[in-house]
């Protein structure tokens, strides 16, 4: 019995010349996420088919399904998947295995859908469907219900096969990690930035996190929970790269030097400096952050407009839009949530003044920034910026 995962996409099908591409990037990703969820050496080949890329494997037992829905849940492009039965194009043979594959299945109704896109097939799909519907029901007479079925039998004929399978696992959609170039994601201990980082490899960018830390005023704990978030966060993506950048001697400078409300503005101007000098050198072409509107005092639409001025790349912010349930209910699926609630000792909180300006102008800031050191103190962070992972 041989085994072929058939692998939807949606998106990149609507893909003019650029379908090719998409199409290696995903099957790229495909074989990575494979490797980390340990399931590659049950591989074959994968390869291109008609509008779907084929899994052939050389093994396959039901208990790996878990690793493959996992593994494949970490691909985005893919729209789902069907872990299929290999069957010679012929209706006799897949009347066979129709019976077969429901034979310890426990249902009260059925359906047969089928997706025929090897016209080279002599029958049409709803007649497939037909026959292959009533020859389940002489061994297993249970309600045919096309609508709501629990059982349903999914057969697709194309390249000369027919794959069967009942059980279709539904994936994350988006385009493929990698497809849309590199990206800097502000990465705090928080519920937002991870989601964040989600959203942004949901539409193919490759992350590379930065974080911010206050050492020694904020705990070692503090920094091994933002790796942690990161590596779950970034599991779309190959690797995880993260910076570590050293913040507490700038923000003694700034508590020092500037008026106590304008302290979280003028932090966050220096780490979209810092951010940039980065981006440059690993050529990263925006930046990321988990910033909602007027989520809290220093997401305002002004305060969000000063910062964006000290940053010459273009500031993302893919969870703009988003209620903070919204935001939370994302990090519980995707599995940060429980990491994000962690306490720990967040450099900005830390040295926060107790009521923030909430409309900060770029002409106030520029005007404090001129009595510090600016240049000196992104140059000392970037001097000791730690690259872990
Ligand atoms: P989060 O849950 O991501 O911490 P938040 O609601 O706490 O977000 P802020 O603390 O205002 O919001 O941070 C807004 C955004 O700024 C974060 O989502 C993150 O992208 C970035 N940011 C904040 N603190 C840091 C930090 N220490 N290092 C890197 N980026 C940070
Ligand atoms: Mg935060």
């Amino acid at each position: 019995m041989s085994y072929t995962i058939l692998c939807h996409y949606d998106e990149i099908a609507l893909k003019g010349k650029n379908k090719g591409m998409f199409e290696r990037a995903l099957m790229n990703m495909i074989g990575i996420q494979a490797k980390k969820h340990a399931v590659s050496n049950t591989i074959e080949t994968i390869k291109k088919g008609q509008g779907r890329i084929l899994i052939e494997l050389k093994d396959y037992t039901p208990e790996m399904e878990d690793s493959w829905k996992e593994a494949m849940q970490c691909v985005f492009g893919l729209a789902y998947i069907g872990i299929a039965r290999v069957i010679t194009a012929d209706i006799e043979e897949t009347k066979k295995v129709a019976v077969d594959i429901l034979k310890d299945k426990t249902f009260k109704s059925f359906r047969v859908m089928v997706k025929r896109s090897d016209k080279t097939f002599p029958i049409n799909s709803p007649e497939v469907g037909k026959i292959i519907g009533s020859a389940i029901y002489k061994h297993h007479p249970k309600k045919v219900d096309l609508k709501k079925a629990e059982m349903t039998v999914w057969i697709e004929l194309t390249g000369g096969q027919a794959y069967m399978y009942t059980n279709k696992i539904q994936c994350q959609g988006g385009l493929p990690v990698g497809t849309q170039g590199r990206v800097i994601i502000l990465m705090s201990g928080g519920i937002d930035s991870p989601v964040s980082a989600y959203y942004a490899q949901k539409r193919g960018l490759t992350p590379i996190f930065l974080h911010f830390h206050s050492y020694p005023y904020t705990t070692d704990a503090s920094i091994e929970k933002v790796k942690t978030l990161t590596k779950l966060a970034g599991k779309y993506a190959q690797h995880t790269p993260l910076y570590l950048a050293p913040l507490a001697d700038a923000q003694k400078k700034i508590m020092l030097g500037s008026p106590e409300r304008y302290r979280i503005i003028l932090y966050r101007r220096l780490m979209m400096r810092v951010a940039n000098t980065l981006a440059r050198n690993i050529k990263a072409k925006a930046i990321i952050t988990g910033e909602a509107l007027g989520q809290v005092a220093s997401q305002t639409l002004e305060n969000m407009t000063t910062i964006e001025e000290s940053s010459f790349l273009p500031i993302l912010r893919p969870l703009i839009g988003f209620d903070k349930k919204e935001i939370i209910d994302k990090a519980k699926e995707i599995g940060t949530f429980e990491t994000s609630i962690l306490p720990h000792d967040d450099c900005c909180s830390l040295f926060n003044p107790k009521r923030p300006e909430l409309r900060a102008t770029v002409e106030e800031v520029k005007k404090i920034e001129q009595e510090l050191p600016i240049d000196e103190m992104m140059k000392d962070i970037l001097d000791r910026t730690e690259k872990w992972n």
